[in-house]
Protein backbone atom coordinates (compact mmCIF):
# COMPACT_ATOMS: atom_id res chain seq x y z
CA UNK A 1 0.00 0.00 0.00
CA UNK A 2 1.45 3.72 -0.83
CA UNK A 3 2.03 5.66 2.00
CA UNK A 4 0.62 8.91 -0.18
CA UNK A 5 -2.09 9.88 -2.01
CA UNK A 6 -2.12 11.01 -5.68
CA UNK A 7 -2.85 14.71 -4.87
CA UNK A 8 0.07 14.62 -2.17
CA UNK A 9 2.63 12.78 -4.56
CA UNK A 10 1.69 15.77 -7.59
CA UNK A 11 2.44 18.16 -4.98
CA UNK A 12 5.22 17.07 -3.78
CA UNK A 13 6.62 16.59 -7.69
CA UNK A 14 5.69 20.14 -8.15
CA UNK A 15 8.13 21.31 -5.22
CA UNK A 16 10.56 18.96 -6.62
CA UNK A 17 10.09 20.15 -10.24
CA UNK A 18 10.63 24.11 -8.53
CA UNK A 19 13.05 23.12 -6.68
CA UNK A 20 15.10 22.26 -9.66
CA UNK A 21 14.25 25.53 -11.88
CA UNK A 22 15.97 27.45 -8.72
CA UNK A 23 18.35 25.34 -8.60
CA UNK A 24 19.33 26.31 -12.24
CA UNK A 25 18.69 30.00 -11.91
CA UNK A 26 20.98 29.78 -9.10
CA UNK A 27 23.66 28.19 -10.84
CA UNK A 28 23.56 31.06 -13.73
CA UNK A 29 26.23 32.97 -11.14
CA UNK A 30 29.05 32.38 -9.59
CA UNK A 31 27.86 34.21 -6.18
CA UNK A 32 24.65 32.07 -5.91
CA UNK A 33 25.70 28.56 -7.69
CA UNK A 34 26.80 26.90 -4.10
CA UNK A 35 23.14 27.76 -3.31
CA UNK A 36 21.81 26.22 -6.12
CA UNK A 37 23.46 23.31 -6.47
CA UNK A 38 22.17 22.66 -3.11
CA UNK A 39 18.38 23.57 -3.44
CA UNK A 40 18.42 20.96 -6.91
CA UNK A 41 20.14 18.07 -4.37
CA UNK A 42 17.33 18.96 -2.22
CA UNK A 43 15.16 18.58 -4.87
CA UNK A 44 16.66 15.45 -6.07
CA UNK A 45 16.87 13.75 -2.73
CA UNK A 46 12.66 15.17 -2.37
CA UNK A 47 11.34 13.44 -5.39
CA UNK A 48 13.25 10.06 -4.80
CA UNK A 49 11.40 10.33 -1.09
CA UNK A 50 8.18 10.83 -2.70
CA UNK A 51 8.92 7.65 -5.16
CA UNK A 52 9.16 5.20 -2.28
CA UNK A 53 6.09 6.74 -0.23
CA UNK A 54 3.67 7.12 -3.66
CA UNK A 55 4.54 3.96 -5.16
CA UNK A 56 4.06 0.04 -4.95
CA UNK A 57 7.60 -1.05 -5.21
CA UNK A 58 8.69 -4.51 -5.60
CA UNK A 59 12.15 -5.47 -4.25
CA UNK A 60 12.91 -2.37 -2.27
CA UNK A 61 15.49 -4.28 -0.13
CA UNK A 62 17.16 -4.39 -4.13
CA UNK A 63 16.71 -0.91 -4.62
CA UNK A 64 18.17 0.17 -1.66
CA UNK A 65 21.29 -2.15 -2.56
CA UNK A 66 21.80 -0.36 -5.88
CA UNK A 67 21.75 3.13 -3.89
CA UNK A 68 23.67 2.33 -1.45
CA UNK A 69 26.65 0.48 -3.74
CA UNK A 70 26.30 4.21 -6.57
CA UNK A 71 26.39 6.09 -3.33
CA UNK A 72 29.95 4.14 -2.04
CA UNK A 73 31.36 4.86 -5.34
CA UNK A 74 30.19 7.97 -6.44
CA UNK A 75 31.20 10.30 -2.66
CA UNK A 76 34.53 9.03 -2.31
CA UNK A 77 35.00 9.75 -6.53
CA UNK A 78 33.43 13.05 -6.05
CA UNK A 79 35.21 14.01 -3.40
CA UNK A 80 38.68 13.14 -4.56
CA UNK A 81 38.16 14.25 -7.65
CA UNK A 82 40.49 17.13 -9.29
CA UNK A 83 39.39 20.22 -10.03
CA UNK A 84 40.70 19.56 -13.35
CA UNK A 85 39.35 16.54 -13.71
CA UNK A 86 36.07 17.83 -13.37
CA UNK A 87 34.26 17.35 -16.79
CA UNK A 88 35.16 13.87 -17.19
CA UNK A 89 33.55 13.41 -14.02
CA UNK A 90 30.87 15.01 -15.35
CA UNK A 91 30.90 13.10 -18.33
CA UNK A 92 30.98 10.38 -16.81
CA UNK A 93 27.61 11.06 -14.35
CA UNK A 94 25.99 11.98 -17.27
CA UNK A 95 26.84 8.61 -19.73
CA UNK A 96 25.69 6.49 -16.72
CA UNK A 97 22.11 9.05 -17.11
CA UNK A 98 21.39 7.75 -20.51
CA UNK A 99 22.56 4.33 -19.98
CA UNK A 100 20.33 4.16 -17.01
CA UNK A 101 17.75 5.58 -18.96
CA UNK A 102 18.11 3.19 -21.68
CA UNK A 103 18.00 0.36 -19.13
CA UNK A 104 14.91 1.42 -17.88
CA UNK A 105 13.11 1.00 -21.08
CA UNK A 106 14.00 -2.15 -22.07
CA UNK A 107 12.60 -3.19 -19.11
CA UNK A 108 9.39 -1.13 -19.52
CA UNK A 109 8.91 -2.28 -22.83
CA UNK A 110 7.16 -5.61 -22.11
CA UNK A 111 4.52 -3.70 -20.08
CA UNK A 112 4.09 -1.17 -22.75
CA UNK A 113 1.42 -1.65 -25.88
CA UNK A 114 0.58 1.60 -26.76
CA UNK A 115 2.76 2.49 -30.38
CA UNK A 116 3.30 5.70 -29.12
CA UNK A 117 4.72 4.76 -26.20
CA UNK A 118 6.76 2.29 -27.75
CA UNK A 119 8.01 4.99 -29.45
CA UNK A 120 8.77 6.67 -26.74
CA UNK A 121 10.61 3.11 -25.78
CA UNK A 122 12.62 3.31 -28.60
CA UNK A 123 13.61 7.16 -28.63
CA UNK A 124 15.03 6.44 -24.87
CA UNK A 125 16.68 3.60 -25.78
CA UNK A 126 18.73 4.98 -28.84
CA UNK A 127 19.17 8.25 -27.38
CA UNK A 128 20.55 6.96 -24.04
CA UNK A 129 22.68 4.54 -25.52
CA UNK A 130 24.58 7.20 -27.80
CA UNK A 131 24.86 9.21 -24.54
CA UNK A 132 26.54 5.99 -22.94
CA UNK A 133 28.74 5.47 -25.43
CA UNK A 134 29.32 9.07 -26.40
CA UNK A 135 30.44 9.96 -22.98
CA UNK A 136 32.10 6.95 -22.56
CA UNK A 137 34.70 8.62 -25.51
CA UNK A 138 34.65 11.67 -23.65
CA UNK A 139 35.66 10.27 -20.93
CA UNK A 140 38.51 8.76 -22.53
CA UNK A 141 39.53 11.26 -24.12
CA UNK A 142 39.83 13.58 -21.59
CA UNK A 143 41.64 11.83 -19.14
CA UNK A 144 43.75 10.97 -22.28
CA UNK A 145 43.19 7.02 -22.16
CA UNK A 146 42.48 7.01 -26.07
CA UNK A 147 43.67 9.83 -28.74
CA UNK A 148 42.34 13.54 -28.17
CA UNK A 149 43.10 13.98 -32.16
CA UNK A 150 39.99 13.66 -34.29
CA UNK A 151 39.98 9.34 -35.22
CA UNK A 152 38.66 8.13 -38.63
CA UNK A 153 38.82 5.19 -40.70
CA UNK A 154 38.03 5.01 -44.51
CA UNK A 155 34.18 4.67 -44.96
CA UNK A 156 33.28 6.08 -41.78
CA UNK A 157 30.39 8.43 -42.60
CA UNK A 158 29.06 4.98 -44.75
CA UNK A 159 29.01 3.07 -41.73
CA UNK A 160 27.58 5.63 -39.86
CA UNK A 161 25.02 6.09 -41.98
CA UNK A 162 24.22 2.22 -42.28
CA UNK A 163 24.44 2.21 -38.06
CA UNK A 164 21.45 5.21 -38.38
CA UNK A 165 19.48 3.23 -41.08
CA UNK A 166 19.64 0.29 -38.79
CA UNK A 167 18.61 1.99 -36.15
CA UNK A 168 15.48 3.60 -37.82
CA UNK A 169 14.85 -0.17 -38.29
CA UNK A 170 14.86 -2.08 -35.67
CA UNK A 171 13.09 0.95 -33.76
CA UNK A 172 10.30 0.42 -35.99
CA UNK A 173 10.04 -3.05 -35.41
CA UNK A 174 9.98 -2.33 -31.72
CA UNK A 175 6.85 -0.46 -31.90
CA UNK A 176 5.24 -3.10 -34.09
CA UNK A 177 6.50 -6.27 -32.18
CA UNK A 178 7.59 -4.71 -28.73
CA UNK A 179 10.36 -7.65 -30.02
CA UNK A 180 13.61 -7.39 -27.06
CA UNK A 181 15.68 -9.15 -29.45
CA UNK A 182 15.37 -6.09 -31.74
CA UNK A 183 15.28 -3.62 -28.73
CA UNK A 184 18.76 -5.22 -27.93
CA UNK A 185 20.05 -4.89 -31.74
CA UNK A 186 18.65 -1.15 -31.28
CA UNK A 187 20.64 -0.35 -28.13
CA UNK A 188 24.30 -2.09 -29.85
CA UNK A 189 23.78 0.36 -32.59
CA UNK A 190 22.79 3.13 -30.15
CA UNK A 191 26.30 2.27 -28.61
CA UNK A 192 27.79 2.44 -32.29
CA UNK A 193 26.21 5.55 -33.15
CA UNK A 194 27.77 7.13 -29.91
CA UNK A 195 31.36 5.81 -30.68
CA UNK A 196 31.14 6.86 -34.39
CA UNK A 197 29.98 10.23 -33.24
CA UNK A 198 32.03 11.18 -31.09
CA UNK A 199 35.56 9.53 -32.03
CA UNK A 200 36.16 11.96 -34.64
CA UNK A 201 35.85 14.92 -32.77
CA UNK A 202 38.88 16.61 -31.56
CA UNK A 203 40.26 17.61 -27.83
CA UNK A 204 39.56 20.94 -28.06
CA UNK A 205 35.97 20.83 -29.21
CA UNK A 206 35.12 17.60 -26.42
CA UNK A 207 33.63 19.85 -23.67
CA UNK A 208 31.35 20.98 -26.42
CA UNK A 209 30.31 17.75 -26.90
CA UNK A 210 29.99 16.43 -23.54
CA UNK A 211 27.40 19.38 -22.99
CA UNK A 212 25.31 18.05 -26.30
CA UNK A 213 25.64 14.30 -24.76
CA UNK A 214 23.72 16.30 -21.86
CA UNK A 215 21.47 17.78 -23.75
CA UNK A 216 20.79 13.83 -25.41
CA UNK A 217 20.53 12.39 -21.68
CA UNK A 218 18.35 14.63 -20.46
CA UNK A 219 15.56 14.24 -23.72
CA UNK A 220 16.22 10.81 -23.30
CA UNK A 221 15.12 10.99 -19.28
CA UNK A 222 11.87 13.00 -20.81
CA UNK A 223 10.91 10.39 -22.86
CA UNK A 224 11.70 7.67 -20.01
CA UNK A 225 8.90 9.95 -18.02
CA UNK A 226 6.52 9.39 -20.94
CA UNK A 227 7.71 5.66 -20.44
CA UNK A 228 6.97 4.80 -16.76
CA UNK A 229 4.15 7.77 -16.72
CA UNK A 230 6.36 10.04 -14.41
CA UNK A 231 5.75 13.75 -14.74
CA UNK A 232 8.87 14.80 -12.53
CA UNK A 233 11.08 12.52 -14.93
CA UNK A 234 9.22 14.59 -17.92
CA UNK A 235 10.04 17.89 -15.94
CA UNK A 236 13.88 17.13 -15.06
CA UNK A 237 14.77 15.88 -18.15
CA UNK A 238 13.34 18.11 -20.35
CA UNK A 239 15.06 21.23 -18.33
CA UNK A 240 18.72 18.91 -18.47
CA UNK A 241 17.68 18.90 -22.60
CA UNK A 242 16.72 22.53 -22.60
CA UNK A 243 19.72 23.87 -20.76
CA UNK A 244 22.24 21.25 -21.71
CA UNK A 245 21.21 23.09 -25.51
CA UNK A 246 21.69 26.49 -24.24
CA UNK A 247 25.05 25.30 -22.80
CA UNK A 248 26.01 23.80 -25.66
CA UNK A 249 25.38 26.95 -27.63
CA UNK A 250 27.06 29.35 -25.78
CA UNK A 251 30.07 27.17 -25.67
CA UNK A 252 30.21 26.83 -29.07
CA UNK A 253 30.19 30.43 -30.05
CA UNK A 254 32.42 31.07 -27.42
CA UNK A 255 34.96 29.11 -29.47
CA UNK A 256 33.71 30.30 -32.25
CA UNK A 257 32.38 27.29 -33.84
CA UNK A 258 29.57 25.68 -35.23
CA UNK A 259 28.06 22.38 -33.53
CA UNK A 260 27.97 20.92 -36.78
CA UNK A 261 31.11 21.50 -37.89
CA UNK A 262 32.47 20.15 -34.61
CA UNK A 263 30.41 17.12 -35.15
CA UNK A 264 31.38 16.41 -38.55
CA UNK A 265 33.61 18.93 -39.00
CA UNK A 266 36.68 16.09 -39.65
CA UNK A 267 34.73 14.04 -41.80
CA UNK A 268 35.38 17.05 -44.62
CA UNK A 269 38.71 17.28 -43.74
CA UNK A 270 40.16 17.07 -40.35
CA UNK A 271 39.89 20.78 -38.94
CA UNK A 272 39.49 19.63 -35.37
CA UNK A 273 43.27 18.03 -35.85
CA UNK A 274 46.18 19.57 -34.27
CA UNK A 275 50.17 19.70 -34.38
CA UNK A 276 52.19 18.75 -31.47
CA UNK A 277 55.62 19.39 -33.23
CA UNK A 278 57.45 21.50 -30.75
CA UNK A 279 59.11 24.56 -31.98
CA UNK A 280 63.29 25.14 -31.51
CA UNK A 281 63.15 28.73 -32.22
CA UNK A 282 64.19 30.66 -29.84
CA UNK A 283 62.06 32.88 -27.32
CA UNK A 284 63.02 35.61 -24.63
CA UNK A 285 63.36 34.44 -20.98
CA UNK A 286 63.60 35.93 -17.90
CA UNK A 287 64.08 36.28 -14.18
CA UNK A 288 61.61 36.45 -11.31
CA UNK A 289 63.50 39.58 -10.23
CA UNK A 290 62.81 41.34 -14.00
CA UNK A 291 59.47 40.79 -14.13
CA UNK A 292 58.55 41.37 -10.88
CA UNK A 293 60.00 45.40 -11.45
CA UNK A 294 58.00 45.34 -15.04
CA UNK A 295 54.96 44.97 -12.63
CA UNK A 296 55.57 46.96 -9.75
CA UNK A 297 56.29 49.67 -11.49
CA UNK A 298 53.14 49.32 -14.44
CA UNK A 299 50.11 51.25 -13.88
CA UNK A 300 47.78 48.45 -15.67
CA UNK A 301 48.22 44.97 -15.29
CA UNK A 302 46.38 42.15 -16.66
CA UNK A 303 46.46 38.38 -15.38
CA UNK A 304 45.20 35.82 -17.73
CA UNK A 305 44.74 32.80 -15.92
CA UNK A 306 44.44 29.39 -17.58
CA UNK A 307 44.62 25.67 -17.19
CA UNK A 308 48.31 25.56 -15.79
CA UNK A 309 46.92 27.65 -13.00
CA UNK A 310 44.64 25.34 -11.85
CA UNK A 311 47.22 22.57 -12.22
CA UNK A 312 49.54 24.33 -10.62
CA UNK A 313 46.97 25.01 -7.82
CA UNK A 314 48.56 28.51 -7.49
CA UNK A 315 45.49 30.86 -7.60
CA UNK A 316 46.14 31.86 -3.79
CA UNK A 317 49.55 33.10 -4.62
CA UNK A 318 48.10 34.77 -7.94
CA UNK A 319 45.42 36.59 -5.62
CA UNK A 320 48.08 37.48 -3.35
CA UNK A 321 50.24 38.81 -6.08
CA UNK A 322 47.36 40.63 -6.75
CA UNK A 323 47.20 41.95 -3.53
CA UNK A 324 50.59 42.80 -3.59
CA UNK A 325 50.48 45.09 -7.00
CA UNK A 326 46.98 46.77 -5.76
CA UNK A 327 48.66 47.92 -2.82
CA UNK A 328 51.69 49.56 -4.60
CA UNK A 329 49.00 51.63 -6.57
CA UNK A 330 49.03 49.26 -9.72
CA UNK A 331 45.72 48.87 -11.09
CA UNK A 332 45.10 44.72 -11.65
CA UNK A 333 42.60 43.23 -13.17
CA UNK A 334 41.84 39.31 -14.23
CA UNK A 335 40.75 38.23 -18.07
CA UNK A 336 38.46 35.71 -18.10
CA UNK A 337 38.08 33.48 -21.22
CA UNK A 338 34.75 31.28 -21.25
CA UNK A 339 36.88 28.11 -21.88
CA UNK A 340 39.79 28.56 -20.43
CA UNK A 341 41.10 25.63 -18.05
CA UNK A 342 38.89 22.48 -18.77
CA UNK A 343 35.02 23.16 -17.91
CA UNK A 344 32.73 26.08 -18.23
CA UNK A 345 33.25 28.82 -15.25
CA UNK A 346 36.64 26.68 -14.69
CA UNK A 347 38.48 30.28 -13.78
CA UNK A 348 35.59 32.23 -11.88
CA UNK A 349 35.27 28.59 -9.01
CA UNK A 350 39.57 28.72 -8.73
CA UNK A 351 39.67 32.85 -8.26
CA UNK A 352 36.41 32.49 -6.27
CA UNK A 353 38.62 29.83 -3.92
CA UNK A 354 40.94 32.53 -3.45
CA UNK A 355 38.80 35.13 -2.78
CA UNK A 356 39.36 36.92 -5.74
CA UNK A 357 36.52 39.93 -5.74
CA UNK A 358 34.34 39.46 -8.96
CA UNK A 359 34.86 42.89 -9.22
CA UNK A 360 38.73 42.16 -10.51
CA UNK A 361 37.19 39.89 -12.98
CA UNK A 362 36.50 41.17 -16.70
CA UNK A 363 34.88 39.15 -19.73
CA UNK A 364 36.51 38.75 -22.79
CA UNK A 365 34.17 41.06 -24.61
CA UNK A 366 34.90 43.78 -22.03
CA UNK A 367 38.72 43.47 -21.61
CA UNK A 368 39.73 43.28 -25.40
CA UNK A 369 39.48 46.73 -26.03
CA UNK A 370 41.34 47.55 -22.28
CA UNK A 371 44.61 45.89 -23.59
CA UNK A 372 45.64 48.68 -25.70
CA UNK A 373 45.87 50.65 -22.40
CA UNK A 374 47.63 47.83 -20.69
CA UNK A 375 51.57 48.00 -19.62
CA UNK A 376 52.04 44.27 -18.62
CA UNK A 377 49.95 41.25 -19.58
CA UNK A 378 50.27 38.28 -16.99
CA UNK A 379 49.28 35.23 -18.94
CA UNK A 380 49.47 32.35 -15.95
CA UNK A 381 49.08 28.76 -17.42
CA UNK A 382 47.25 29.68 -20.20
CA UNK A 383 48.02 29.04 -24.28
CA UNK A 384 45.36 28.36 -26.48
CA UNK A 385 42.93 31.00 -25.64
CA UNK A 386 45.71 33.87 -26.19
CA UNK A 387 46.85 32.04 -29.01
CA UNK A 388 46.40 34.76 -32.20
CA UNK A 389 46.79 31.43 -34.91
CA UNK A 390 42.70 31.70 -33.56
CA UNK A 391 42.52 34.83 -35.82
CA UNK A 392 44.96 34.52 -38.56
CA UNK A 393 45.15 30.68 -39.30
CA UNK A 394 42.53 29.24 -41.08
CA UNK A 395 42.51 25.10 -40.65
CA UNK A 396 44.16 25.10 -37.19
CA UNK A 397 41.73 23.93 -34.49
CA UNK A 398 40.63 27.17 -32.99
CA UNK A 399 40.35 29.25 -35.86
CA UNK A 400 37.53 31.22 -35.27
CA UNK A 401 37.65 30.89 -31.90
CA UNK A 402 37.13 34.49 -30.27
CA UNK A 403 40.50 35.03 -27.94
CA UNK A 404 41.80 37.76 -25.56
CA UNK A 405 43.63 40.11 -27.63
CA UNK A 406 47.19 40.39 -24.91
CA UNK A 407 49.35 40.76 -28.42
CA UNK A 408 47.99 44.47 -27.99
CA UNK A 409 49.31 45.68 -24.73
CA UNK A 410 53.28 47.43 -24.40
CA UNK A 411 54.67 43.44 -23.01
CA UNK A 412 53.40 40.34 -22.11
CA UNK A 413 54.76 37.50 -19.81
CA UNK A 414 54.28 34.23 -20.01
CA UNK A 415 54.16 31.71 -17.13
CA UNK A 416 54.68 27.87 -17.87
CA UNK A 417 57.03 24.94 -18.00
CA UNK A 418 57.98 24.43 -21.18
CA UNK A 419 57.48 24.91 -24.94
CA UNK A 420 54.78 22.44 -24.82
CA UNK A 421 51.43 23.29 -26.74
CA UNK A 422 48.19 23.51 -25.15
CA UNK A 423 44.91 21.22 -25.23
CA UNK A 424 44.73 21.76 -28.76
CA UNK A 425 47.98 20.83 -29.74
CA UNK A 426 49.11 24.28 -31.80
CA UNK A 427 52.52 26.29 -31.36
CA UNK A 428 51.71 29.64 -30.25
CA UNK A 429 53.08 32.51 -32.29
CA UNK A 430 53.15 34.57 -29.75
CA UNK A 431 55.73 33.20 -27.41
CA UNK A 432 58.10 34.38 -30.47
CA UNK A 433 56.89 38.03 -30.35
CA UNK A 434 59.21 40.54 -29.54
CA UNK A 435 57.40 41.82 -26.74
CA UNK A 436 57.11 38.19 -24.89
CA UNK A 437 59.30 37.23 -22.07
CA UNK A 438 58.89 33.88 -20.48
CA UNK A 439 59.66 32.21 -17.28
CA UNK A 440 59.87 29.01 -16.83
CA UNK A 441 58.86 26.80 -14.12
CA UNK A 442 55.70 25.44 -12.31
CA UNK A 443 53.05 28.63 -12.11
CA UNK A 444 52.67 27.80 -8.27
CA UNK A 445 56.46 28.51 -7.91
CA UNK A 446 56.94 31.09 -10.27
CA UNK A 447 54.43 32.87 -8.52
CA UNK A 448 55.66 32.78 -5.28
CA UNK A 449 58.87 33.59 -6.73
CA UNK A 450 57.60 37.03 -8.45
CA UNK A 451 55.47 37.79 -5.33
CA UNK A 452 58.81 37.51 -3.32
CA UNK A 453 60.51 39.99 -5.40
CA UNK A 454 57.58 42.63 -5.82
CA UNK A 455 57.60 42.28 -1.57
CA UNK A 456 61.18 43.28 -1.75
CA UNK A 457 60.75 46.39 -4.25
P1 LIG B 1 45.83 25.40 -22.55
O1 LIG B 1 45.54 23.97 -22.37
O2 LIG B 1 45.78 25.97 -23.90
O3 LIG B 1 47.29 25.74 -22.01
C1 LIG B 1 47.66 25.43 -20.72
C2 LIG B 1 49.09 25.86 -20.54
O4 LIG B 1 49.41 25.69 -19.18
C3 LIG B 1 50.06 25.04 -21.34
O5 LIG B 1 50.74 25.90 -22.19
C4 LIG B 1 50.98 24.39 -20.31
O6 LIG B 1 52.31 24.54 -20.77
C5 LIG B 1 50.73 25.25 -19.08
N1 LIG B 1 50.83 24.51 -17.84
C6 LIG B 1 50.32 23.29 -17.53
N2 LIG B 1 50.61 22.96 -16.28
C7 LIG B 1 51.33 23.99 -15.76
C8 LIG B 1 51.92 24.25 -14.51
N3 LIG B 1 51.87 23.36 -13.50
N4 LIG B 1 52.57 25.41 -14.33
C9 LIG B 1 52.67 26.32 -15.35
N5 LIG B 1 52.11 26.13 -16.55
C10 LIG B 1 51.45 24.97 -16.75
O7 LIG B 1 44.90 26.20 -21.53
P2 LIG B 1 43.94 27.44 -21.75
O8 LIG B 1 43.29 27.64 -20.43
O9 LIG B 1 44.65 28.56 -22.41
O10 LIG B 1 42.88 26.92 -22.82
C11 LIG B 1 41.93 25.95 -22.53
C12 LIG B 1 41.90 24.92 -23.62
O11 LIG B 1 41.20 23.78 -23.13
C13 LIG B 1 41.16 25.40 -24.86
O12 LIG B 1 41.72 24.80 -26.00
C14 LIG B 1 39.75 24.85 -24.63
O13 LIG B 1 39.06 24.67 -25.84
C15 LIG B 1 40.07 23.52 -23.97
N6 LIG B 1 39.04 22.97 -23.11
C16 LIG B 1 38.23 23.82 -22.42
C17 LIG B 1 37.26 23.34 -21.61
C18 LIG B 1 36.34 24.29 -20.90
O14 LIG B 1 35.15 24.03 -20.83
N7 LIG B 1 36.88 25.36 -20.34
C19 LIG B 1 37.12 21.88 -21.39
C20 LIG B 1 38.11 21.07 -22.10
C21 LIG B 1 39.01 21.63 -22.94
P3 LIG B 1 53.50 23.66 -20.14
O15 LIG B 1 53.10 22.24 -20.29
O16 LIG B 1 54.68 24.06 -20.96
O17 LIG B 1 53.65 24.09 -18.72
Amino acid sequence: MSLLSPEWTALLYLVAAVCFILALKGLSSPRTARRGNAIGAAGALLAVVTVFLSARLENVPLILAAIAVGSAIAFPVARRVQMTQMPQLVALFNGVGGGAAALVAVLELGHQEDPWVRLAVVFTMLVGAVSFAGSAVTVGKLQELISTRPLLFPGMPWVMGAVLLGAVFSGALVVVTGSLGWSLALLGLGLAAGLLLVLPVGGADVPIVISLLNAFTGLAVAASGVVLGNVLLLVAGTLVGASGTILTKVMASAMGRGVGGIMFGAFKGGSTAGSTALSDRPVRSSSPEDIAVQLGYAQRVVIVPGYGLAVAQGQHTVAELATALVARGVDVVFAIHPVAGRMPGHMNVLLAEANVPYESLRELAEVNPEFATTDIVLVVGANDVVNPAAKSSPGSPIYGMPILEVVQAQQVVFLKRSMRPGFAGIENELLHDPKTTLLFGDAKDSLARVLGAVKAL
